[in-house]
């Protein structure tokens, strides 16, 4: 776990401290090696032969339906995409008008190096990736923490005032004392599932209803530090920065972040982070199943994804018939749906006997994040001039309380147009943007960065047009993330295990949920990645196949490892 106070561990080859074993993102719900099942060589499973080239549907080309659709390819089948919008969804990344090359990530941005499933096939795809400027991170030459007005400077955690080690060592001890961090993290580093298990199944029913505020203002050392280190730590948080927006959630989300390190050790995809949605799109592998060496997802679609769904019934066959936004109707004997659920409800007309009642509760009450981020491009990375009268940078990463929450520079080499994000929020934070346009946004942005930079012109850099995002006034979104409330474990327990579906009656099987908010971990594309492994096993097994006998697939260790009912 690290703090906005301490040194993130260096890149990908160092995810670990010293030769300890790594940590992986084995979330605890489901302590299940996706790296290793991946890179097994007897692959994923086969399915009966006669049903080689049969047409699955698959709702949604983000990473979760790419992921899923490759898999189903290699494995013989034919998936049918549909698509709304992009290919990549919320790996998006938009290129400044004025300069193709320059780029900014409006979703998904920084990938921590826990998530195997993730690298497996960035690796796979070779896409070069670099280390993500996050707060005090190796790649970031300098840090501004700025809070009621005082400005803190470092280019190490060492040059913060201790008040900060204060807060970053209450944060520590809270997590020991109160969710067992460090026995967590030795088992996970272990991959000793049992113990996971052990640990967590005894935290969940004393957990599943605290908010992350409730954890952090009950446990002995915030109350002993007092309400100026809970409010910092708020605003600085671990790892990427503040996550006070996250104060209302479950604590259980919290932890599956910390656990798994997922805000530590973070990496971008140089060139943007749609490249990987692209890649998968384009990228023919080879020794498939059925198709001819050369095949790739873009071939078998002739070049486009079908288009936004509006519609998905049984027919008179047993069938699935899904009807597009302009018309078209085709039938499938298995989908897979992976944009946000609860699109299935309020804009795609889902037959509601599909799903069990319970399960549509989870779809409808579970809660997302709203998210926006505004970018400029700047001339050169002019904020690594160094100001004579101090000798430090003359602009830095940027923590701050104000309206921007957090502003990172990205560097494209000297002398090169630059990006700055100048900012990102969560929940409310966000929705005061929301009613702006992206000039207004700019301007405020750039008023609160005067105050911290009363020195710099910031505005005389920026050339071309700004890009902002929010990402709940997409409806193809309606929102950035899923992150569970106090007592919503139960629907997040009913969401991610749907995909094994032998104890539910014939009439709804067949149709699998994926995508990150039917993973335990929302807001991290390792849990898009996984779920759409999830459903690629689902369908195998509703169309006769299964698992290769040396390698279990995550429905065949489900009832042992999965996430336990809490009733
Ligand atoms: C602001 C933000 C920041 C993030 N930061 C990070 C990060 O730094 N690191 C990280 O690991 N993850 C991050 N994430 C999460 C990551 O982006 C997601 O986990 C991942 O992209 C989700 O992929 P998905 O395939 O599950 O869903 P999506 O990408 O949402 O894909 C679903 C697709 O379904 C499509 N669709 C919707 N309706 C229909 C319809 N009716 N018919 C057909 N298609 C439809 C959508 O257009 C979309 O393309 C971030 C997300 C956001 C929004």
């Amino acid at each position: 776990m690290t703090t906005a106070t301490e040194l993130p561990a260096p890149g990908p080859a160092a995810p670990g401290a010293g030769d300890q074993a790594p940590i992986t993102m084995l979330n605890p719900d489901f302590p299940f090696s996706y790296d290793h099942y991946l890179a097994h060589p007897d692959g994923l499973g086969a399915i009966p032969a006669g049903l080689h080239g049969t047409e699955v549907a698959v709702v949604g080309a983000g990473l979760s339906g790419l992921v899923a659709a490759y898999e189903l390819m290699k494995l013989g089948l034919r998936p049918v995409l549909y698509e709304a919008d992009q290919i990549g969804g919320r790996l998006r990344t938009a290129s400044f008008p004025s300069a193709a090359g320059v780029v900014a990530d409006l979703g998904g941005m920084r990938f921590p190096v826990s998530g195997k499933a993730f690298y497996h096939y960035v690796e796979l795809l070779g896409l070069e990736t670099e280390e993500f400027p996050n707060p005090l991170a190796a790649a970031t030459s300098s840090t501004v923490i700025e809070l009621a007005g005082q400005k803190h400077y470092a280019r190490t955690p060492a040059d913060l005032p201790p008040f900060f080690r204060e807060v970053a060592d209450a944060w520590k001890a809270a997590v020991n004392d109160g969710a067992q961090f460090a026995e967590m993290q030795d088992a996970i580093r272990a991959r000793d599932t049992a113990r996971i298990k052990e640990l967590w199944n005894a935290l969940l029913p004393l957990l599943d209803e605290q908010t992350f505020y409730g954890f952090i203002a009950g446990s002995d050392s915030f109350k002993q530090a007092g309400f100026a280190h809970r409010e910092a730590f708020g605003q600085v948080g671990f790892g990427t920065g503040g996550w006070d927006t996250d104060f209302p959630n479950s604590i259980l989300e919290i932890l599956r972040v910390v656990y798994t390190d997922a805000d530590d050790a973070h990496r971008l995809i140089a060139g943007g982070a749609q490249r990987l949605p692209e890649a998968l799109w384009q990228h023919a592998p080879s020794g498939m199943v059925h198709w001819p060496e050369g095949t790739s997802l873009a071939s078998l679609h002739a070049g486009a994804p079908r288009g936004a769904v509006d519609r998905i019934a049984r027919d008179g066959t047993g069938d699935f018939r899904i009807r597009e936004r302009w018309g078209r109707e085709a039938a499938y004997p298995a989908v897979i749906t992976t944009c946000q659920s609860w699109l299935l409800s309020t804009r795609i007309h889902t037959e509601e006997t599909l799903f069990p009642a319970e399960l549509w509760t989870a779809i409808e009450r579970s809660h997302y994040m709203q998210s926006s981020k505004t970018f400029v491009m700047v001339d050169r990375p002019f904020w690594k001039d160094i100001d004579p009268a101090t000798g430090r940078e003359v602009m830095s990463m940027t923590l701050t309380d104000r309206l921007n929450r957090a502003t990172y520079l990205l560097d494209n080499g000297p002398d090169q147009p630059a990006v700055i994000l100048l900012s990102y929020t969560w929940n409310d934070d966000a929705l005061k943007w929301l009613s702006l346009d992206a000039d207004q946004r700019v301007e405020l942005m750039l008023h609160s960065l005067e105050q911290i930079y009363p020195d710099v012109d910031i505005a005389g850099h920026i050339v071309g047009q700004p890009i902002t995002v929010s990402w709940e006034a997409d409806p193809n979104f309606m929102g950035a993330f899923k992150a569970n409330l106090p007592g919503q474990y139960r629907y997040q327990q009913r969401l991610f295990s749907h995909f094994k579906q032998d104890r539910l009656p014939e009439g709804q099987r067949g149709i699998f949920l994926a995508g990150d908010d039917v993973s335990f971990t929302a807001g991290w594309a390792e849990g898009a990645v996984t779920t759409g492994l999830n459903a690629v096993w689902g369908v195998v097994n509703h169309l006769g196949g299964s698992a290769a006998a040396g390698n279990p697939g995550p429905g065949d260790v489900l009832d042992e490892l999965g996430p336990i009912p809490l009733d």
